[in-house]
């Protein structure tokens, strides 16, 4: 076996492995292309960066471009992102253009590619307009949105709408995230990737390095909230919580891990009512983090004895992912996301309250025993559902069943 497919059939399963090569047969040699706008940054990226070279190993040729513009391309497509989710502001027609334009341009670098390609993946609204200036395109296109479009502005939709039609199919992340368009619509949840900084094994050495960095005490229980300091996240309800279940849990020490986001002036003003919320509180911490983090991150959701994400709205919850991952019973918010992730008493529990939370954190403190059975279970959900092999294996599904058009039955060998 190859090295990347080695590697993963290590935490993954063999038997996973061997499903992606045999839904890859009937794919050998064919040319998939990924298209989006940035090659490092956000979440899109960091799938593409694993699943291109991963997808090669099975035999697909599969590659990777990235359209580039001048500021006005990206100035509109940042009111695009917020737009689609929701935020409700004209687009100048000025912007539209110069999205136009540099589409048009980037069409002229990647046309022969693209209308070569058997398969085509368009991630998010930055390069859809591709299709339309690619006429003579042998293959299926496929249109891959990330955000939340349950509500966007509806002029906004209306002009990208124009842009998607012709497309042979979407995909979103959740049923709820999708709007109706004239062609089948899939749902591919997003996931992470296992072997990553993030997510991967970690020494106990490592975990107690920052256990040690940050004073917190191994010897008492410790729970945890990662997230930007965003009122969605609801960083206070979880000083709240924790004060509540200290009535019954002493000793019992929290940990809120974020971003400085001094860019970001709601950030900054939240944080200062987290702060004023924890008070000279010396068990609660407040952790400002560097966006690359990520193995503090992920050593601090293995020290936690419980993760927290008592979001009142969430796209997904990739912390929730994460903390599962990493063998957690998760207390989240009943919201977005991540109902999909936490099931009460199989994965952790969904809370909408303070007190319920509380409630939780002391159950699940008393009970060490559910809490392990939780915590095992927790991380077979994830392997089973939210890794990054599974979402490759849906793509796979995806273009073989494109192929084979509305055939009754698909035999693989
Ligand atoms: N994250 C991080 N540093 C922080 C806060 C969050 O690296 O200070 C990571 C977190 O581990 C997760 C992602 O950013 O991978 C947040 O994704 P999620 O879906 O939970 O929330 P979003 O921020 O997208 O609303």
């Amino acid at each position: 076996m190859k090295e990347m497919l080695n590697a993963y059939a290590e935490v993954v399963g063999h038997d996973v492995i061997a499903h992606l090569q045999q839904l890859s047969r009937p794919l050998q040699g064919m040319k998939v292309v990924h298209v989006n706008s940035t090659r490092v940054g956000g979440g899109v990226a960091e799938i593409l960066e694993k699943m291109v070279p991963l997808s090669n190993e099975l035999g697909i040729h599969t590659s990777w471009e990235v359209i580039s513009g001048g500021e006005d391309f990206y100035h509109c497509t940042k009111a695009m992102h917020n737009g689609l989710q929701g935020h409700r502001a004209p687009i100048a027609d000025s912007l539209l253009a110069a999205y136009e334009e540099t589409n048009r341009e980037n069409a002229e670098r990647l046309r022969d590619q693209l209308e070569d390609a058997d398969i085509v993946f368009i991630h998010d609204p930055q390069p859809a307009p591709l299709l339309g200036l690619c006429p003579n395109r042998r293959g299926r296109w496929i249109w891959r949105c990330h955000i939340d479009a349950s509500h966007p502005y509806r002029p906004l939709w209306r002009y990208l709408r124009s842009h998607l039609a012709g497309y042979d199919a979407s995909v979103f992340s959740l049923p709820a995230f999708a709007q109706s368009l004239p062609h089948p619509e899939y749902i591919i949840p997003p996931s992470i990737d296992p072997l990553s900084d993030k997510n991967i094994d970690l020494a106990d050495s490592e975990i107690d390095e920052v256990r040690q960095r940050f004073e917190i005490d191994s010897q008492r229980p410790m729970i945890l909230q990662v997230s930007r300091f965003d009122r969605f996240k609801d960083p206070v309800g979880v000083i709240e919580a924790h004060r509540l279940a200290r009535k019954f849990v002493p000793c019992l020490q929290l940990v809120l891990a974020g971003g400085t986001a001094t860019d970001d002036p709601e950030g900054e003003a939240v944080l200062q009512e987290v702060r004023q919320a924890a008070g000279d509180d010396p068990d609660i911490k407040i952790l400002l983090l560097p966006p690359d983090a990520h193995r503090t991150i992920n050593a601090l959701q293995r020290a936690a004895d419980i993760v927290v994400q008592k979001s009142t709205r969430e796209g997904f919850g990739l912390t929730v992912t994460e903390g599962l991952w990493k063998g957690k019973a998760v207390i989240g918010g009943d919201s977005g996301g991540i109902r999909l992730q936490v099931v009460d008493y199989h994965t952790g529990f969904l809370v909408r309250t303070p007190q319920g939370a509380a409630l939780r954190i002391r159950y699940l403190l008393y009970r060490r025993d559910r809490m392990a059975e939780i915590g095992e279970k927790s991380r077979q959900f994830v392997r089973e559902n939210f890794l990054l092999t599974r979402h490759l294996r849906d793509y796979l599904a995806l273009i073989v069943g494109l192929l084979h058009g509305a055939e009754y039955r698909i035999e693989l060998d």
